[in-house]
């Protein structure tokens, strides 16, 4: 596309290098197939509204109520973001200045619990995320999380255990929502569970934004007290993050942000959020949406077929979680393996997994950026046969491997 083109002359006339090196990951997205399950292909003009002037303003507080004058037009993006935002998730409250997910995280637990209350979080282990707890992540150190787990035979998250550790342990929030969870979460018997005995109940929904926004997963909105999410994952708009509420937690949501703990919103980036959400509220995302989880069934389905072993064994989403050892590959070997073939996945620990968390037993794919550049359901039977001669012929087939995904990467162009 010119103008992507265009933005990366203009970086070299001034700086080569950094020029260089955008021009190489520009074709490194062209040409590698992208199984991230977090990532995703944004579209032109969520792109283009990042590169924008709105760069230069700042604009600490909230529409209307700024600390800086000449905020009337930035004040008008930051408003259609939020009323997107509440109309595409049915929320009372939106929040659209958190710069990332795990910010919105700290935020949100910030506005309804104090240092050292007690919160329950699905673990980094079962497929939950650093901030929900993590004995390394700030969640870990200023809260006391009891992390909870899935069953060790199904993969599943185990609520009656869940059910049962609440009601004896009376946490003040419980927190669920995962980045490694390839199944469908209960978010109203989570919501039951934590508001039958008292807690308030927030929802990390992160990866499957898009997936809510479409109603391929349930929506976590109307049983949780809080909200939180990425921008730029299944939801496919600009990096960032974002946090949805009832109204009663407005006030404190937005004074956890700021002052809490940003200073100026990124406005260039709300913009980009403000375009992601009106395409979101398109039949065409929609549409997408249900092709992403269709693509990740026919993935998961053809990687069985091969002989690999799934946890839960399958999916209900856009991720798959692949356990390697039947296959007799590590998750960094095959991780390096296949982004020596232009497959771009990464290594992550299955239930009880016997490696270290730097080698793991396990691969996530997931399929909403092949989706994206138009992958359908043959493509990713091809894709997992990739994955498949990848795992048991290497060395052999290598070379033959790159020219197959050069003709699946051929036949979707993006950014063309
Ligand atoms: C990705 C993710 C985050 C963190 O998002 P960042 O923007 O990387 O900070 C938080 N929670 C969950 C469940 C995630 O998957």
């Amino acid at each position: 596309m010119s103008f992507i083109q265009e933005g990366i002359s203009l970086v070299a006339q001034t700086d080569p290098e950094v020029a260089q090196s955008i021009q190489r990951e520009l074709d490194r997205q062209k040409g590698n197939i992208e199984l991230i399950a977090s990532e995703n292909i944004v579209s032109p003009a969520v792109l283009a509204a990042m590169g924008t002037v709105l760069t230069n303003k700042y604009a600490e507080g909230y529409s209307g109520r700024r600390y800086y004058g000449g905020c009337e037009y930035v004040d008008e993006v930051e408003t259609l973001a939020i009323e997107r935002a509440k109309k595409l998730f049915g929320a009372e409250h939106a929040n659209v200045q958190p710069h990332s997910g795990a910010q919105a995280n700290l935020a949100a637990y910030m506005a309804v619990i104090d240092p050292g209350d007690k919160v329950f979080g699905l673990s980094l282990a079962a497929g939950g995320h650093l901030t929900h707890g993590a004995p390394a992540n700030a969640s870990g150190k200023l809260y006391d999380f009891t992390q909870y787990g899935t069953d060790p035979v199904t993969g599943l998250i185990d609520y009656d255990f869940l059910a049962e550790k609440v009601a004896e342990e009376k946490p003040k929030l419980v927190v669920a929502g995962a980045s490694a969870y390839p199944r469908i979460i209960d978010f109203e018997r989570i919501g039951r569970i934590a508001h039958d005995n008292g807690a308030l109940f927030m929802v990390d929904m992160a990866h499957i934004a898009g997936l809510v926004a479409s109603g391929d997963h349930p929506s976590p909105v109307p049983y949780a007290d809080i909200v939180t999410t990425t921008t730029h994952k299944t939801l496919r708009g600009p990096r960032g993050g974002m946090i949805l509420c009832r109204s009663e937690f407005a006030k404190k949501i937005d004074h956890a942000i700021f002052p809490g703990t940003q200073g100026g919103p990124l406005e260039h980036v709300i913009a980009g959020k403000a375009v992601c959400f009106l395409e979101a509220l398109s039949d065409d995302f929609r549409e997408y949406q249900h092709r992403i989880v269709r693509n990740s069934k026919a993935l998961a389905d053809a990687l069985l077929e091969k002989g690999f072993s799934l946890v839960t064994g399958g999916t209900d989403n856009h991720m798959s979680l692949i356990d390697l050892r039947p296959m007799g590959v590590t998750g960094i070997d095959m991780q390096h393996r296949l982004d020596s073939v232009r497959i771009t996945a990464n290594k992550n620990a299955v239930p009880n997994d016997p490696q270290k968390a730097s080698v793991t037993s396990g691969l996530r794919v997931g399929t909403p950026a092949v989706t994206t550049r138009g992958f359908n359901e043959d493509d990713m039977r091809e894709v997992a046969e990739l994955i498949y001669l990848t795992a048991s012929r290497y060395d052999e087939k290598k070379n033959e491997i790159i020219e197959r995904v050069k003709a699946l990467c051929d036949a979707h162009p993006i950014y063309e």
